[in-house]
């Protein structure tokens, strides 16, 4: 069994989550502030999960690993 790491920080966890990053971009005086959601998913450390803005994806399919 191969240990699984975070790929933001490639830090071993065994607490895993799969989530979308989220980009946002903060207001500015000429710009309305604006969120993106990227649609590739990522398994995210909960150290990261507390950091970055995310949306975490329902995990039902299993057909991987
Ligand atoms: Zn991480």
């Amino acid at each position: 069994m191969t240990q699984r790491v975070c790929e933001n920080c490639a830090f071993p966890d065994e607490e895993l989550a799969l989530v979308r990053r989220v980009y946002v971009t903060p207001e500015t005086w000429d710009t309305k502030g604006s969120r993106e959601v990227v649609e590739e998913t990522e398994l995210w450390c909960v150290s990261c999960r507390s950091q970055y803005p995310h949306e975490l994806v329902e995990d039902d399919e299993e057909d991987e690993g």
